[in-house]
């Protein structure tokens, strides 16, 4: 058995490479399967969903075709629990929620420290422990509103919350674990799959992974499993840290990386 990613952007949405780039970057490491995970539309994601869904489902079912004896390609989505219906159907879905929502206003926790900020100003005076709880007060629901059969980047909250200015809450507030807590036994009620996300390192705002150590003892021992997701928006960044984060996942108990179970 080869690599494997799930969780892979394209120009199709915010991803900078094409999608037959990214997979013969994907072959050329060995992976034996790749799998696209485009945004899905939504009003959060006005700038960065994929817009030409016809042509995203088109484009990587002529890849499956092109490439089908070096490497298998799945064509699924990544939903937020704001993405607008869409009843198309892909091999899988990630779920996923990127902002918290007032009215019709989002405000979204991974578009840089300067929006994050703006917006725990905005909503909680500056509380960030606040808006980290309400965030996974909404990732509660998120594989039951979405269907998913990944659960992504399981605290995107923390994202931008590093050290100095930018430290905007305490990883282990009692309030925010216990949020955590609830929201990872609420999901495996729907999916049992989180995502060891490598995005934020990829990008250069993190040096660990989603979700943090505390929380990955928290999935095992509500029956949880994790799978790979590197988040790449990038050929350079499709197998990110994926040894160190399974060295990490099966210190913390696990069996090594689940893959998803799809007949197609
Ligand atoms: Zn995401
Ligand atoms: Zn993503």
């Amino acid at each position: 058995m080869g690599y494997f990613n799930y969780h892979t952007h394209t120009r199709f949405c915010d991803g900078k490479n094409t999608p037959e780039e990214m997979v013969l970057e994907a072959i050329r490491l060995g992976f034996d399967t790749l799998g696209f995970s485009g945004h899905a539309s939504a009003p959060e994601a006005e700038s960065y969903g994929v817009k030409d869904v016809a042509g995203y489902i088109d484009c990587i079912n002529r890849l499956k075709d092109k490439y089908s004896d070096k490497i298998t390609i799945l064509c699924g989505i990544e939903r937020d629990i704001f993405s607008y219906p869409d009843d198309n159907d892909y091999d899988y879905v990630i779920g996923a929620v990127h902002s918290l929502r007032r009215g019709n206003k989002y405000y979204s926790t991974d578009m840089s420290p300067q929006s994050f900020k703006a917006a725990i100003d905005e909503l909680y005076d500056g509380d960030g422990e606040a808006f980290a709880v309400e965030y996974m007060n909404l990732v509660k629901d998120v594989a039951r509103i979405t269907d998913c059969d990944i659960i992504a980047h399981f605290d995107l909250v923390s994202k931008f919350n590093g050290d100095g200015e930018n430290f905007f809450f305490n990883t282990c507030a009692e309030s925010y674990l216990a949020a955590a807590k609830a929201a990872i036994e609420e999901n495996v009620k729907y999916c049992d799959l989180f995502e060891l996300n490598t995005g934020a390192i990829g990008r250069g705002w993190r040096k660990t992974p989603y979700p943090t150590p505390e929380m990955l003892d928290m999935i095992r021992a509500a029956g949880g499993k994790m799978t790979y997701g590197a988040d790449t928006h990038s050929v350079t960044t499709i197998l990110c840290a994926h040894d160190e984060g399974e060295a990490l996942i099966r210190a913390h108990g696990f069996d090594g990386f689940t893959r998803l179970s799809i007949n197609k």
